[in-house]
């Protein structure tokens, strides 16, 4: 089984650039922009990774995005995911980003998004991984400052082909962006929200992203399984949903190896993602192999992964494509 999920050619629809930051490189870029760190080393770093719900988890990672300062920097985050994401074949990706976590520091805007833009321009050329960069708005944020955030997007409308939300769901409902995200549709943007495992008011937040926000995927969701109304309405529009298990541990305890199986059960498209790989110790290869060694059979991997690549925001000739390398791939191994 890791040969299988080694080779196998994968696509990863949930990981935010910011969630990449290695504490090797926290360090490196400590250093290069003369940020102070409160650890002695990169072991230090992780030994402090104590996270147990959401709040605790965000609470660090805001933090260690301080060293994130130049264009090279945000160039140098992204093409160290990417070159690790390409060596565990995953042949496409969208990844996610926070603009306001670096515009609210002073970095601009432009300074942000040509530093992913650019690696991710490099990698497409010299590693043959294809991405395309999702920007997400902070909801323990003002709908203001995400309105501002949509504006400052549109001059590089062409290098973002969605927009999603993310950050701390207590008392920040979907509705809260109704205006944000009417807008970015309207602008051509696809969209899709966070909903994040047992949040507070979780059932009304689903039931706001299919009904009011009318998003075209959903991260997360693991709490539509909850509600025979929510989860029939997911299946019945093919919404892909963006699971995360390693994630789901550090908050629930568990892999929801079970909930993602029972997704699959009810013709939900479910598919496996890493979220924040340097934090929870885990990128795509280790999350599947986490559910292997949960119980999860090989055909329920193919699936997972087909389903990434159906519900990707690809245009057909290149979701053919991927399909066609995957099917090969599965053929080959059976
Ligand atoms: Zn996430």
């Amino acid at each position: 089984m890791p040969d299988f999920i080694a080779d196998l050619p994968k696509a990863e629809l949930h990981v935010h650039l910011e969630g990449t930051l290695e504490p090797e490189m926290s360090f490196a870029l400590a250093q290069r922009n003369g940020v102070e760190l409160p650890y002695d080393s990169p072991e230090a770093v992780i030994a402090a990774y104590d996270f147990h719900d959401l709040p605790s988890f965000l609470t660090i990672y805001y933090k260690a995005m301080e060293v994130l300062v130049s264009e090279q920097d945000f160039f140098d985050l992204t093409y160290a995911y990417l070159k690790k994401a390409r060596e565990q074949n995953v042949l496409y990706c969208e990844p996610f980003f926070d603009p306001q976590a670096h515009t609210t520091r002073g970095v601009p805007f432009a300074t942000v998004i040509s530093g992913i833009h650019k690696a991710q321009e490099q990698a497409r050329t010299d590693l043959g991984i294809e991405s395309q960069l999702i920007m997400c708005f902070l909801r323990d944020m003002s709908a203001e400052s995400a309105m501002e955030t949509l504006q400052a997007s549109l001059s590089f409308k062409d290098w973002i082909v969605g927009v999603g939300l993310d950050s701390d769901e207590k008392n920040n409902p979907p509705s809260k962006f109704a205006e944000v995200f009417q807008q970015a549709r309207a602008h051509g943007y696809k969209l899709t929200m966070h909903c994040d495992v047992h949040q507070h008011n979780t059932h009304e937040h689903i039931r706001q992203v299919l009904d009011d926000i009318i998003v075209d995927r959903i991260d997360h969701g693991i709490n539509t399984l909850d509600r025979s109304e929510l989860y029939s309405e997911v299946a019945r529009r093919g919404l892909g949903l963006t699971v995360c298990p390693v994630s789901n541990r550090f908050v629930v305890q568990n892999l929801t190896t079970a909930e993602i199986r029972r997704m699959l059960e009810l013709g939900m498209r479910a598919t496996i993602n890493s979220d924040d790989p340097a934090y929870f110790r885990a990128y795509m290869n280790e999350n599947l192999q986490a559910l292997v060694d949960d119980g999860m059979t090989r055909d329920e991997i193919a699936q997972l992964t087909r389903n990434a690549f159906e519900v990707a925001w690809l245009p057909t000739d290149r979701r053919d494509h991927y399909l066609a390398a995957l099917d090969s791939y599965l053929q080959a191994a059976a």
